[in-house]
């Protein structure tokens, strides 16, 4: 089942190369970009090509493989960009601190996100 919004998110429009964005990585389905407000040393924005799945939840459900790819492409992307560790956030409904529902996660990595959830991007939540 899929849930796709009415009108294009960001996001996809990023991948229709309609708007410019310092892409890192991609493949026949996954697309990654540089977050444009980077929370950390690294910050890269994995999502999908598809605009059918709102947030993971949905993509876990309709396309599991799709969501394996997303986080292969994730871990090669921390594995070039950073040390190979990093931190993998998909914030689910607005609540959450979801802003864009297209599905994608946060890729995080760089050694300022040693001291954990309380600390770093999650502060102040
Ligand atoms: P979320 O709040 O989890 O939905 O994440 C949305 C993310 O998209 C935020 O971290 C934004 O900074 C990022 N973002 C929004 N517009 C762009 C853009 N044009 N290029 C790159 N990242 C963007």
């Amino acid at each position: 089942m899929t849930d796709s919004p009415a009108e294009p998110t960001v996001f996809e429009r990023i991948v229709a190369r309609e708007i410019p964005a310092r892409i890192v990585a991609e493949t026949d389905r996954v697309i990654a970009f540089h977050d444009i407000a980077p929370q950390a040393p690294v910050h890269v924005i994995v999502t999908t090509k598809t605009a059918a799945y709102r947030d993971v939840v949905g993509l876990a459900q309709g396309d599991p493989a799709l969501l394996a790819e997303l986080v292969a492409v994730a871990q090669g992307i921390a594995a070039e960009l950073a040390d190979g560790e990093f931190r993998l956030v998909f914030n689910t409904g607005a609540s959450a601190g979801q802003t864009v529902f297209h599905v994608h996660a946060h890729v995080l990595a760089g050694n300022s996100l040693a001291g954990g959830l309380e600390e770093g991007t999650l502060a102040g939540a």
